[in-house]
């Protein structure tokens, strides 16, 4: 009988180190790919024009809507916050130095020191949206305990309509088509900004393993009039759709699976 405690309390240890092994392993495995795109990110010269392109392009179309005819309701934009107004780049810096996969403790370190800095051109889009009378909803994925240190974020940094009013954060789903929905009630809405097409329509929140490709050929005449997307090679459901249609143990393997060539 001892014997039999001993043996199972040794294969319980046993697996529990191997549980432990891999956890660790996925740690080391995950923070690969943030790398470059992290420095590309933070050091591109290229992703700042983008940003000023992209925020340009964002006034110009809202100009264009805000001329349509037909407009009954008060006139809106939905801004995404997380790689749209504000940089969380350190973040990702961070877990690359430290090679920790994302996790809510440590993202909620970071949301609290309320210091990230606004992307290029984010701020002045807002200002003119709202000298235009365009009320500004950020529709974001940061949870309602959140709210606090993002509006103080946001007004610190200037941002226009940086209140509660104005924020529509993450309860019980992801999904922001009820949240959009909600704004609806009340506001025509004119334009749509974001670093992941789920910030534009619930199209793209679940991609079947065309990845979502031909759903954006087929709506092609809404990017840069109603769609306004912005550049995030660090994270999104791009990526985590791309590894979940993929097969393979580590997610490099995943990944590399995943490459065309030649
Ligand atoms: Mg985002």
């Amino acid at each position: 009988m001892k014997k039999l405690i001993i043996v199972t309390c040794m294969i319980i240890l046993a697996s529990c180190s191997t549980v432990k092994q891999k956890s660790q392993q996925q740690e080391v495995e995950s923070q690969d790919k943030l790398l470059l795109a992290t420095l590309w990110y933070q050091k591109s010269a290229e992703m700042r024009a983008i940003y000023y392109q992209c925020f340009r392009n964002a006034e110009t179309a809202l100009t264009a809507n805000l001329a349509r005819e037909g407009i009954t309701k008060p006139a809106a934009v939905v801004l995404d916050i997380d790689e749209t107004v504000l940089d969380n780049s350190p973040f990702q810096g961070w877990q690359v130095i430290e090679n920790k996969a994302f996790n809510y403790t440590d993202w909620s370190r970071w949301v609290e020191l309320a210091r990230a800095e606004p992307l290029p051109g984010a701020v002045e889009f807002t200002r003119y949206a709202d000298s235009l009378g365009v009320e500004v909803f950020y529709v974001s994925n940061r949870t309602v305990a959140e709210m606090g240190p993002t509006i103080r974020n946001l007004a610190g940094m200037g941002f226009a309509d940086a209140d509660s009013t104005h924020m529509l954060f993450k309860t019980n789903t992801s999904s922001k088509i009820e949240r959009r929905a909600l704004i609806e009630e009340n506001y025509e809405i004119m334009l749509l900004v974001g670093d992941n097409l789920a910030d534009h329509s619930g199209t793209w929140e679940k991609r079947t393993d065309d990845n979502g490709i031909p759903a954006v050929d087929a709506d092609r005449d809404m990017f840069g009039t109603r769609y306004i997307v912005l550049p995030n090679p660090m994270y999104g459901n791009w990526l985590n759709e791309l590894l979940k249609h993929s097969e393979g143990g580590s997610s490099r393997e995943k990944l590399v699976r995943l490459l065309e060539t030649f």
